[in-house]
């Protein structure tokens, strides 16, 4: 509904909505056109000081009165959001099953993908039965070499199963204009490497419960409870010795120190027990001759273990990480006993989603270009991406502003930061050339077939980019999704249809709220290129150095002090945000609202803004801001959000970066005593 309203604002009234500089003066003709604020009085907890907590004077009673549904970890604008997408995207699918005249191919697909996700009672007669030509091939491994068992390792790994490690095909991040591939340090069951080795009690329990889980699953396969037992304990020793080679999710955030390029003669040097030639013939990719090792000392440790780990305890290893990555697409035993453990354990959350959510999702997943391409049709209109355009030319030209009265950063950085500013791609709403998907086998019969099939289709599809030109027009999320990117290599900043939607994007509203909303959003991917990582890549996607070493200096000792800002937040049970890990993230909010504030104030051109429901422009576009972070996460989910999450909880996603931003403090009179007050000289301002 929201979208058709969307549709007709934009079809009645072109001239004004197009314009995101002004809200119209004069009405504008046949048409009474009143902009809204695009802010509901009712979130509000008025109780609270906007001084002392503007994350819940904006969205307290919001917060009281949408309590987390029990099958959700978090609730908020992002996933409430994100909910509502999937029921769009369901109504696609359940008109796809009732049409009678006959479909296209990728139609025909979506229709068949979605109906075996749906269909419990076949799910159930099959039982692990998808899984058994991948078991029956796992358990003949044999000795020779390793030369077995690192083919079958090639062959999950096509199969979308992250055992022992993991490969990627993208761009070439010192040499963008090529595809390289890559090598990263995965193979883990648990979220991160102190899960294994942390002496935390919430370690310590979780490991707990983690080796119970896995015991589960191979009973579940036909293990007897002694050899499941035994079996567990084989994973979570082979995980632990993965774990202590493993990288921090800090150490990981380095791009730079996860860039070693090797030849494949190297790379046999580094790991002489590990067959290479045997995994990249096995997966089509023969014809290499570099790849970039995330962690060579990680793979030193794979090498070791190929050695050393006896082949039954691969074979154990193996069988737990296939039925690990295919249990949410078999029946409800194991996707129950998954559920139980990565929703409810490690997240919190009471009840399993219906079962229609978790089907829209996997093919939003696996075919979600065919899937968004109807969305798109349906839910998206071309003025939206056009006043999106102008949004963006907007806050890029206000970006140009501040950079270029940056008085911490010298003529020559400035010069390269704004070369590097001129050449940012946006992306808006959906691709612009889609998917081919008729390489897919989508049949009737089975889920996780299906679900491997397109695994394996999308593996092939990468590994097939190597050696070809790069694919400037990719994208690397569906169009229905409630979120946006960055992408460094790219230089590209991408803004899929599903988050162009209120709270983020109102059509409807003056252009206070939106420029708080969808305007920080732009303003944080922008950021995100000169971020404390992002910067690190020129403006042709090449990490290479394009500062000089002093403002490089003043640069890192004012994120310096973003690190402590946050460092000081606590979240839940004492435990602080990791200033560090979310250092990227939190550059990117600061940037994003104070260069959207100061676009929302060149599009005012020296006029006064309106007030409306009482409110400034200053203040609508701060409480824009904030309405978007509305929400809630339960504590379990918190927790692990704090350990592998880059992203700052989203009460400190609102409040901190304000805290920094002057006209904040003028727009809602803040002053000293109130909570949210840091003195002028303290105050970090980068962007
Ligand atoms: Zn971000």
């Amino acid at each position: 509904m929201r979208y058709l309203r969307m549709r007709l604002v934009l079809g009645l009234c072109v001239c004004c909505a197009l314009r995101t500089g002004v809200p119209c003066a004069v009405p504008c003709v046949g048409a009474e056109r009143v902009l809204k604020s695009g802010i509901d009085r009712s979130t509000f907890e008025t109780a609270v000081k906007p001084g002392d907590n503007f994350f819940l004077y904006v969205n307290g009673n919001w917060i009281k009165t949408h309590p987390i549904p029990p099958e959700y970890s978090r609730w908020g604008a992002f996933p409430k959001l994100r909910d509502d997408n999937l029921l769009a995207l369901r109504e696609i699918l359940d008109d796809l099953t009732k049409e009678t005249k006959p479909l296209d191919a990728d139609r025909r697909k979506l229709r068949d993908f979605y109906a075996t996700a749906m269909d419990e009672a076949r799910l159930e007669a099959a039982g692990a039965s998808p899984l058994a030509g991948a078991l029956g091939a796992i358990a003949k491994i044999k000795g020779q070499g390793h030369e077995e068992l690192i083919a079958e390792l090639a062959r999950l790994h096509l199969a979308g199963t992250s055992a022992l490690f993991g490969v990627a095909v993208e761009q070439d991040e010192k040499q963008s204009s090529r595809y390289a591939a890559y090598l990263m340090q995965g193979g883990l069951g648990l979220p991160e490497r102190d899960y294994y080795l942390g002496n935390t009690k919430d370690s310590q329990r979780i490991r707990g419960l983690y080796r119970e889980h896995v015991a589960k699953m191979l009973r579940l396969l036909g293990d007897s409870p002694q050899a499941a037992a035994q079996g567990a304990d084989v994973v979570l020793g082979i995980e632990t010795r993965l774990a202590e080679a493993s990288r921090t999710p800090v150490q990981l955030r380095d791009r730079e120190a996860q860039y070693n390029k090797k030849t494949l003669h190297k790379l046999a040097l580094l790991t002489p027990h590990f067959n290479w030639d045997v995994y990249l013939r096995t997966m089509d990719a023969g014809g290499l001759s570099d790849v970039v090792v995330g962690q060579p000392e990680f793979f030193q440790r794979v090498d070791q273990m190929v050695e050393t780990v006896p082949l039954d305890d691969w074979r154990t290893y193996l069988r737990w990480h296939l039925v690990h990555s295919l249990a949410a697409y078999l029946n409800r035993p194991f996707e129950e006993e998954n559920f139980r453990f990565y929703s409810g354990v490690l997240r919190g959350v009471k009840q399993m989603q219906p079962r229609w959510k978790r089907a829209v999702t996997t093919i939003d997943l696996q075919m979600g270009e065919a899937l968004g391409r109807l969305y798109v049709e349906k839910h998206f209109t071309p003025a939206a991406k056009e006043r999106m355009d102008e949004l963006v030319k907007n806050l890029i030209a206000a970006y140009r502003e501040r950079i270029e009265s940056r008085d911490w950063m010298g003529p020559e950085t400035k010069k390269q930061a704004l070369i590097k500013l001129s050449t940012v791609l946006p992306k808006i709403g959906y691709p612009d050339k889609w998917r081919d998907y008729s390489g897919l086998e989508i049949t009737g019969d089975s889920y996780a077939q299906n679900v491997m099939r397109a695994e394996a289709f999308e593996a092939r599809y990468r590994l097939s980019k190597l050696g070809k030109p790069v694919d400037r027009t990719e994208w690397h999320m569906t169009p229905p999704t409630v979120n946006a990117y960055y992408n460094p290599t790219m230089n590209e900043i991408v803004f899929p249809a599903g988050i162009l939607q209120p709270p983020f994007f109102d059509p409807t509203a003056d252009d206070a709220v939106n420029y708080g909303g969808i305007g920080a959003v732009i303003g944080h991917e922008i950021t995100h290129g000169f971020d404390d990582q992002g910067s690190r890549s020129d403006a042709e996607g090449n990490l290479k150095n394009w500062w000089t070493s002093q403002d490089r200096a003043r640069f890192t000792a004012k994120t310096d002090k973003i690190v402590k800002e946050y460092d000081a937040c606590v979240a839940v049970d004492g435990l602080h945000v990791n200033g560090r890990l979310t250092l990227g993230e939190n550059i990117a909010d600061l940037g994003g609202v104070t260069i959207a504030y100061a676009a929302y104030q060149k599009s005012l051109e020296g006029r006064p803004a309106p007030v409306i429901d009482g409110f400034s422009g200053a203040q609508r576009f701060f409480i824009g801001f904030a309405q978007v972070w509305r929400g809630s996460i339960r504590d379990a989910d918190q927790r692990l959000r704090l350990r592998t999450d880059p992203h700052s909880p989203m009460q400190f996603r609102a409040t901190v970066p304000l805290t920094n931003v002057d006209a904040f403090y003028a727009a809602f009179d803040v002053k000293p005593g109130d909570a949210m007050y840091r003195r002028p000289e303290d105050r970090v301002q980068v962007w």
